[in-house]
């Protein structure tokens, strides 16, 4: 045996780094979280060395005893989580990220080139429900099946359920998926319900995002009227990266769906299991399970509505006004600031956000806006008190910000942020300036 820093220690020390960066700077980004070290142990694990292809008791090779309890324990704490009884719900636990769960699903539900819609890329929809840009199709689900975006209301900013009706009256979708990567508000899922058996289409929830708030009951519940629920585990869920998709028994067709949904995932889409993750996922399963994470879950929204309200008071503008989940969506326009620009000044601060579309943006290339999260610093166990004083320090990075563009002139910025590669650099650039 010898450890990492004794075989590579240019690698180990990149670890070291990333581990700095990570403990010492604010982790704001709405996708990211802090897994537990439980967690990371079960992830880097030796269960990393076997081959496992097929299901439990069902596998294309031989020595998977124990590699089938752990995949069974997985999906039997995957339904305990959402509150899921294994007679109305099964769950795949194999996707490799969120990504490879949606083309899974949507390889599952519908034929080559048939129609579906999802919440739009620039209203807060997610890469792959369906986006292409008028120049190309971007993604697997918009090359191989034909998609129409559905929208935000430009008043609001919430969906626009009566858009999606009648688009889809028109469009005729074999699927219809709801969930978003930037939607600060919850889901109507009983009006999506009605528009989809209306029109015939499956309904769809990608929960990404949102998964470990609604398992902690804090959000509307989507198993209630979706037929398949996909997620991440890496965010709001806080376990390891990969995905799962959970799909209804209880359905007239239950056991084709069941076998749609698997085949779909091993063969169609991958190869065999990740099963240090898969393990990684049911610790942290488990841990979602306790009466702890409800409390982590109310934490995180607490935060997110003290973040919004602070920000607020400080006399920006938000999109929707506040939160209902663990995300803010701050528009920047009003104040002449892009989204590019003060995530690196952020960034030089030790302060990790993301640049983001917001409603109304004239190109995705320039996002107007940022997405904040509270999920991470919620883990690090900050409370209202500890966001109002990282709401400040965001108020004063925007403001120096706003201080470079006006005072040193736009080029300056533009050439500061331009050079300004690493933090070294951005502490000497702001020196000068
Ligand atoms: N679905 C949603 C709503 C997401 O926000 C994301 C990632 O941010 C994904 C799917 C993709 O997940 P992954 O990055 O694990 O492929």
């Amino acid at each position: 045996y010898k450890s990492l820093a004794e075989i590579d220690p240019e690698i180990k020390n990149i670890i070291d780094k990333e581990t700095w960066r990570q403990y010492t700077g604010l982790e704001l980004i709405a996708s990211e979280n802090l897994t537990s070290q439980a967690t990371m142990e079960a992830n880097g694990s030796i269960l990393t060395n076997k081959y496992s292809e097929g299901l439990p008791n069902a596998r294309y090779y031989g020595g998977n005893e124990y590699i089938d309890e752990l995949e069974i324990l997985c999906r039997k704490r995957a339904l305990q989580a959402f509150n899921l009884d294994p007679a109305k719900w099964g769950v795949n636990v194999q996707p490799y990220s969120g990504s490879t769960a949606n083309f899974a699903a949507l390889t599952a539900l519908i034929q080559p080139n048939d129609r579906l819609m999802g919440l739009g890329l620039p209203d807060g929809g997610h890469l792959t429900h369906g986006y292409y840009t008028a120049k190309k199709k971007m993604t697997a689900s918009s090359i191989y099946f034909q998609s129409l975006p559905y929208a935000i209301t430009p008043e609001t900013n919430l969906i626009d359920y009566t858009g999606l009706a009648n688009q889809a009256k028109i469009f005729k979708p074999r699927l219809i998926i709801c969930g978003a990567s930037a939607y600060p508000r919850d889901w109507d899922y009983s009006e999506l319900k009605k528009i989809s058996t209306k029109e015939g289409a499956w309904l769809m929830a990608d929960i990404a995002h949102t998964s470990g708030l609604i398992a902690a009951q804090e959000l509307n519940n989507p198993f209630e009227y979706c037929d398949v629920v996909t997620t991440t585990t890496h965010k709001t869920l806080r376990g390891p990266r990969a995905g799962l998709i959970f799909f209804r028994k209880d359905l007239e067709n239950a056991a084709d769906l069941e076998k749609r949904v698997n085949d779909a995932v091993f063969p169609a889409c991958q190869g065999g299991p990740h099963n240090n993750t898969i393990a990684a996922i049911a610790t942290a399963l488990l841990q979602v399970s306790q009466p702890e994470f409800k409390l982590y879950a109310k934490q995180v929204i607490a935060n997110a509505r003290t973040l919004a309200d602070t920000l607020v008071s400080h006399g920006y503008r938000l999109q929707t006004g506040g939160t209902d989940n663990h995300l803010v969506l701050w528009d920047l326009r009003p104040i002449g600031l892009t989204g590019s620009k003060v995530e690196k000044v952020c960034d030089f601060l030790g302060i990790t956000i993301n640049k983001n579309a917001v409603s109304g943006d004239a190109s995705a290339q320039v996002p107007g806006g940022i997405r904040l999260g509270t999920s991470a610093l919620t883990s690090r166990d900050m409370k209202e008190e500890d966001i109002k004083v990282v709401a400040g320090f965001l108020h004063r990075a925007v403001q120096l910000s706003l201080l470079l563009q006006k005072e040193a002139g736009s080029k300056l910025l533009k050439d500061f942020v331009r050079v300004a590669t690493t933090q070294e650099e951005g502490k000497q650039g702001f020196a000068q300036v």
